[in-house]
């Protein structure tokens, strides 16, 4: 369970996406996650799981949340140490920060549990929902995102197109590239847009420095690189701009890179 010393919620934070956002850590006394992707700012997953369970009582949130600077934040959102729908309580939690805050909550997901109708109903809760979707065979899947046992592309997909159909609110996807996919590799990627049907398409590169291990700030936007710290080789932004461009036509569904600003969140 989380201490004091575990603040689970963090920011504000600048988001290029998303504004002024402030973070909300349902899992903060370790980094759990049913991935672990070769890219991921947390540095380690210590915990590499798909099964629900509370890890910071609801209460514990909420009198973090009072304590921190929300009244200035343009939306509330759900990330931090892992994969937020882990958190058995988070439909319990956006409902008390709605009724607390009334700001619009955002939701960042690996996508993994959306084929259970109990977390699509809880992530349903939030006005906006973003869904990482880095694979386009189960090859790349198990390159990149190194999922929890039991996790295939097949599984998320069918999690995602059913959220899509039962979801009122925005739901973007959001896709981390590290090299430029074959052109056979973007049109397979597209294809798994076109089913879905998102109202946008985020794609990046990892630009944020990694620690050698995780550490509780890892979920804030860390700049530069701190000593211990390293980042990785990826493609050069402008071709993850042409990949969109690409994408978009493929598509018809809007896409969009940080790369017009400063790299951020
Ligand atoms: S889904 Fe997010 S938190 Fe989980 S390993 Fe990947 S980048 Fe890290």
């Amino acid at each position: 369970m989380a201490d004091a010393e575990h603040n689970s919620i963090y920011g504000p934070v600048d988001s290029w996406r998303l504004g002024r956002s402030l973070g909300v850590d349902v899992l903060c006394v370790d980094s759990i996650c049913s991935f672990e992707c070769v890219y991921c700012q947390l540095g380690k997953i210590n915990r590499v799981t798909s099964e629900r369970a509370v890890y910071v009582p609801t209460e514990k949130v909420i009198s973090d949340l009072r304590n921190a600077d929300w009244q200035s934040a343009d939306v509330i959102t759900f990330s931090g140490s892992g994969e937020p729908t882990l958190a058995a309580n988070l439909g319990e939690i956006i409902t008390a920060i709605r009724d607390l805050t009334g700001k619009p909550i955002a939701i960042l997901t690996n996508s993994t549990l959306l084929g259970d109708a109990i977390v699509r109903a809880e992530a349903g809760l939030a006005d906006r929902v973003y869904c990482k979707l880095d694979a386009w065979s189960e090859d790349s899947l198990r390159r990149v995102d190194r999922p929890a046992a039991g996790v295939s592309l097949g599984s998320i997909v069918s999690g995602i197109r059913q959220f899509r159909k039962e979801y009122k609110g925005f739901l973007g996807i959001q896709t981390m590239l590290l090299t430029r996919p074959a052109d056979a590799d973007i049109e397979r990627l597209a294809e798994l847009y076109r089913v879905i049907g998102p109202d946008e398409i985020e794609l990046n590169i990892p630009l944020r420095p990694i620690p050698s291990e995780w550490v509780l700030e890892s979920r804030g936007n860390i700049t530069g690189r701190p000593e211990g710290m390293h980042v990785l080789k990826t493609m050069e932004p402008s071709e993850a701009g042409e990949i969109g461009s690409r994408i978009a036509g493929l598509t018809g569904i809007r896409v969009i890179t940080p790369f017009d600003r400063p790299p951020q969140n």
